[in-house]
């Protein structure tokens, strides 16, 4: 359909102008295949996907129904996967990812890389996400990505700092960090990026590394400067848009965080490559998922993935509903307790609409007050993915007594296209949801039952901190209790 989108470049809304009448080129920056992909990433890739699915859905009856344009494009969804490792910091420096993985899980590089692709993947299809139409490893383009810093290289905007990179001169790219609102002037050595000997200007990046004496890193390539060699972080991502997308193309999405160094430097190499503007005319950045208020990190022990979600006995679509409930723009705290919620309304959403009557209407046919919500729906989608809205719709259409059954059924299974919640198979659904809580007394073991024993003595005390303590050890061995108004309940959690 067609959207209006807001874009970081001219901090504005506006109606989507593709470069193609009918085709939309959309990058995704992926993710880096070092470690777990956790709930953060699964709101960015999620929130990736509705974008995906809106701009393919096409209806030219329902778009004559209620005046809205949903004419289809035709996306070629292009993620890359970051298996070259990049430094742990945005600056030039600091320890490789991917190596600092390897260390932590005692595996080879390629290992690492190949193991956290196929868990990102699998997350990815649990969340109901589209795969890419060209899912590209960097370790795959390097040759690209060596094409590209070369004529940098032959077009002066380079110079090498001798045993450590090839760097690319910000001073020599005017537009620099225009996107970001930087001004690269007032920036002082080390200020925004690390300390890097022989730098022209702060803001200067790495476009290609050399392996240090002694270094001895895993992944290295030959090139014209040095034996053993890497490209630098950013460069993949522009090389490998270009060759699937062309010089220019429409979209391209990204975290927050990428806006001051990954994508101002994104947009700086390529417009100096190809000497066109601009590189992408649609920045989609998505804002940051906090847990209880607090940044994700391991060491607060915060970091969940999908398995996380799993184990405690939710299914992603609770997720991605809750996912959807927030604006991609704004920022999202998410809690246990509001899954909790998002799981109960999830199994309402399923409920009402697996008593749907079988039969639904055309789309000519539909009445008034479903014509209303329809347009509602439509209307939030289209502006720059209004979702939370469109959730909200979905409920109206539900609760309006004015809407028949059949057109329910019709509108809700065409609003699911863009929501992507498998509501055309939620009888079916809620039956696995049914299956995967096992009930039964008898086949509780007896070391669980005496632990949900201790935690019931330990709450009617009010010894909180041990009943906690034991609800947790009884998580980790596969087990989740749920206090009832009869009491607590047993339930062995459905391992994926
Ligand atoms: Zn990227």
């Amino acid at each position: 359909m067609r959207l209006k989108l807001y874009s970081t470049l001219d901090k504005k809304i506006t109606q989507l102008q593709p470069l193609h009448e009918k085709r939309v080129g959309l990058y995704a920056c992926g993710f880096t295949v070092y470690d777990y992909t956790h709930i953060g990433h699964l709101r960015k890739y999620t929130m990736d996907d509705v974008l995906i699915r809106a701009l393919r859905y096409g209806n030219q009856n329902l778009a004559e129904k209620i005046g809205v344009d949903l004419q289809s494009y035709e996306v070629t969804f292009v993620q890359n996967v970051t298996d070259v490792g990049h430094l742990a910091s945005d600056a030039d420096t600091g320890e490789d990812k991917l190596e600092k993985g390897a260390k932590k899980y005692g595996k080879s590089v390629w290992d690492i890389a190949h193991e956290f692709e196929a868990y990102f993947f699998k997350s990815m299809d649990l969340m109901g996400n589209l795969r890419p139409d060209v899912s590209c490893r960097a370790t795959e383009h390097i040759q690209e990505q060596l094409d590209m810093v070369i004529e940098l290289e032959r077009k002066g905007y380079t110079y090498i700092i001798e045993g450590d990179g090839v760097y690319f001169d910000t001073s020599k790219f005017p537009e620099y960090g225009k996107m970001a609102g930087l001004d690269v002037s007032q920036q002082e050595e080390g200020a925004r990026i690390g300390l890097v000997d022989g730098k022209r200007n702060p803001a200067d990046f790495a476009l290609w590394k050399f392996e240090r004496p002694g270094e001895n890193r895993a992944m290295v390539w030959p090139s014209p400067w040095h034996e053993r060699s890497f490209p630098g972080w950013h460069i993949e991502c522009s090389a490998m848009a270009m060759k699937y997308l062309g010089e220019q193309f429409d979209i391209h999405t990204g975290g927050i965080d990428h806006i001051p160094v990954h994508h101002t430097n994104e947009i700086a190499q390529a417009e100096a490559t190809t000497g066109k503007k601009p590189f992408v005319r649609y920045w989609v950045h998505h804002n940051h998922l906090h847990i209880n208020g607090e940044k994700m990190s391991k060491s607060l022990g915060n970091f969940f993935t999908i398995d996380d979600v799993l184990e405690r006995g939710f299914h992603p679509m609770a997720l991605r509903l809750l996912f959807l409930t927030a604006h991609y723009r704004s920022e999202m705290n998410f809690t246990w307790e509001n899954l909790e919620g998002a799981q109960k309304a999830y199994e309402k959403l399923l409920k009402a609409v697996s008593m749907l009557e079988e039969n639904s209407v055309l789309i000519s046919q539909l009445g008034e007050s479903a014509v209303t919500h329809v347009t509602a729906f439509f209307e939030s989608i289209r502006n720059d993915l209004n979702t939370a809205q469109a959730v909200s719709v979905v409920w109206s259409v539900i609760k309006d007594s004015s809407v028949e059954d059949a057109e329910k059924k019709t509108i809700l299974l065409e609003f699911d296209k863009i929501l992507g919640l498998g509501l055309s198979t939620a009888r079916e659904t809620l039956e696995e949801i049914g299956k995967a809580q096992v009930t039964q007394i008898e086949e509780i073991p007896e070391e669980i039952s005496q632990k949900v024993g201790q935690r019931e003595l330990a709450r009617k005390n009010k010894d909180f901190a041990t009943s906690d303590k034991i609800r947790n050890e009884l998580l980790k061995l596969g087990w989740s209790v749920e206090d009832t108004s009869v009491g607590p309940v047993t339930v062995k959690i459905k391992r994926p």
